[in-house]
Formats: C-alpha cells, sequence, structure tokens
C-alpha cells in the first residue's frame, strides 16, 4: 500500500499540489498516494483527524487554514514558529509535527531558479497576510539588506513589522514614493480580483526583479504594471509553489526531489 498524503484547503480543487508530488514520487522512486481534501471552513481539525484515522503520513494545509495547522500541531519546526503558520503536517507516533515551507520555497526559487542572490538587497513585501508572514523569516536568514512591508490596511503591516522588528519596517503604500526597490514581492491576494495593489510609479531600481506570488494566471495586473513601471523581470509564483512542495516532500520521504523538470513540465501545461 502507497503512504498516503493530501493537500487541505478550501478550495483546493484547483490546486496543483498532487500533480507536483505524483511527478515527485515517480522521479524519486517513493510510493505514494497524494489527493486533495476539501476541508468545511468550520471543520479543518475533523478533516485532519479523519485522513490521519485513516492512515494518511502527512498533508499540505493551504488557504484559508495554515493558522489552525498551527495552532493544531503538538510540535513545530523553528520556521514554522518564527512564521505563525504551518504549510505543512507530518504525522508521527509522537503526534503532529508542523512545518512551514513557503518562506524556503521563495528563497529556493529567487536564489536558485531565478540565479537572484537576496544578500544586502532591497526588498518590498506587499502584503501583510499569512503569506507575507510566512516568508519574512526565510528572507532575513538569506541576508536582505531591507525589508519593508507594505500593506493597504497599514496598522496590519506595522503588526509584523513589530513581530520582526528591528530588521523589518512598515510603511503605507502612497509613502514608497521616491524609494527604489531591487526585489517587489506581491503577497497580497488583490490578483484574485484582477486588481493590483496601489503602488507609487518609480519603485524599481534598475536590474530589479518583479515577483507576484500567485501563478498560472499569466501576466497579472501587478506584474504588467511592474513592467511598465520598469522592473528588469517580472516573475509568478509557480517555482515557489514547486520549491515549497520538495521541501515538504523532504521532510516526508528524506529525499528533495529535483525541482526544475517539473517546473518546466507545468510551465509547458
Ligand atoms: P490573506 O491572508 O487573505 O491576505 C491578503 C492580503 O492581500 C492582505 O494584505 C490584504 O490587504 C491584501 N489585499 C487584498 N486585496 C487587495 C487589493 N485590492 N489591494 C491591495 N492589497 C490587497 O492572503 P494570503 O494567505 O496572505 O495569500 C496572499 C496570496 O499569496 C494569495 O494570492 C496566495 O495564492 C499567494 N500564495 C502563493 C504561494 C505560492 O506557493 N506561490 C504560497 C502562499 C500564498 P488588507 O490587509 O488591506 O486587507
Amino acid at each position: 500500500m502507497p503512504d498516503r498524503y493530501a493537500v487541505i484547503g478550501n478550495p483546493v480543487a484547483h490546486s496543483k499540489s498532487p500533480l507536483i508530488h505524483a511527478e515527485f514520487a515517480r522521479r524519486t522512486g517513493q510510493s505514494i498516494e497524494y489527493e486533495r481534501l476539501l476541508a468545511p471552513l468550520d471543520g479543518f481539525s475533523e478533516t485532519v483527524a479523519r485522513f490521519r484515522a485513516e492512515g494518511g503520513r502527512g498533508a499540505n494545509v493551504t488557504l484559508p487554514f495554515k493558522q489552525e495547522a498551527f495552532a493544531l500541531s503538538d510540535r513545530l519546526s523553528a520556521r514554522a514558529r518564527r512564521a505563525a503558520a504551518v504549510n505543512t503536517l507530518r504525522f508521527d507516533a509522537d503526534g503532529i509535527f508542523g512545518d512551514n515551507t513557503d518562506g524556503a520555497g521563495l528563497v529556493a526559487d529567487l536564489e536558485r531558479n531565478l540565479g537572484f542572490a537576496l544578500e544586502g538587497r532591497r526588498v518590498l513585501l506587499v502584503g501583510a497576510g499569512g503569506a507575507a508572514h510566512g516568508v519574512i523569516p526565510a528572507l532575513l536568514d538569506a541576508g536582505v539588506g531591507e525589508l519593508i512591508v507594505a500593506n493597504r490596511t497599514l496598522p496590519r503591516a506595522e503588526e509584523l513589522a513589530r513581530a520582526f522588528a528591528p530588521r523589518v519596517a512598515a510603511s503605507g503604500f502612497a509613502a514608497l514614493a521616491g524609494r527604489r526597490f531591487d526585489l517587489v514581492i506581491n503577497a497580497t491576494s488583490a490578483t484574485l480580483a484582477n486588481a493590483a495593489p496601489d503602488l507609487p510609479s518609480g519603485l524599481y531600481a534598475p536590474g530589479s526583479l518583479a515577483y507576484e506570488m500567485m501563478y498560472g494566471q499569466g501576466e497579472t495586473p501587478f506584474l504588467a504594471s511592474a513592467r511598465r513601471d520598469g522592473a528588469g523581470r517580472t516573475v509568478d509564483g509557480l517555482g515557489m509553489l514547486v520549491e515549497q512542495a520538495a521541501e515538504s516532500f523532504l521532510l516526508w520521504r528524506g529525499v528533495r526531489p529535483d525541482t526544475a523538470p517539473v517546473i518546466r513540465m507545468l510551465r509547458g501545461a
């Protein structure tokens, strides 16, 4: 019997994780089964408990349950504790181990796949929700020179900055006018509404990168405005998705799959 894993979310129908993990398993010779589990909005912990009782070995957790997964975990990795969110659960004999691989996924995509070294860079992180919070520890560990969190609702950015003081500063959108960044990351969900965060123009330094955390949407309003505004490169979050999946696979199976062919396959599809 193959070991069972799942991605749990709401909605979850469009998740590419089953495809990615099936490909990882094929390429590493691991025998796993990986499915989608739609959890009711008020039924995350019951869904986890049922899957575990049925023999599940671990799960990825996506919107909107990453904070609940954090609370449900009996033990946490250091990076999950700092991110205050969990996207990977491993069901051990002595309880649930919670990890967060989103930040490592983003940094791996930037540095390894895109050749963008983070050390010393001026970084603007747009958004102050779960996704932004989750990647801050990894960006700091990668040695960024400056990290500003800007959010439409300023108090949420200020709260995040306080949690990572003094290495992170908060800003509203308009106050960014006149600033220049090497990397601008869109960690808002504005793209879901086919909109871009209302950023001032002139943010992009020469050779800069605009990174959209969402993926599979083609050129999003954020990426289009970044290109018009002089970003050197514009990239979506498909590589981050595959890299965070590879980190989860490593946690579960003890082997880190080669991600490049899987990213190529998904881009081709
Ligand atoms: P969230 O907790 O709901 O936070 C949403 C954020 O978006 C808030 O900061 C919100 O600002 C902002 N926002 C929403 N609409 C906006 C608009 N029209 N203009 C400006 N700001 C707007 O969501 P999340 O969990 O952080 O997820 C954010 C995105 O990251 C999602 O699209 C998700 O798919 C993506 N993501 C991708 C990966 C990957 O592997 N590639 C991993 C994780 C997440 P306010 O505070 O003002 O409301």
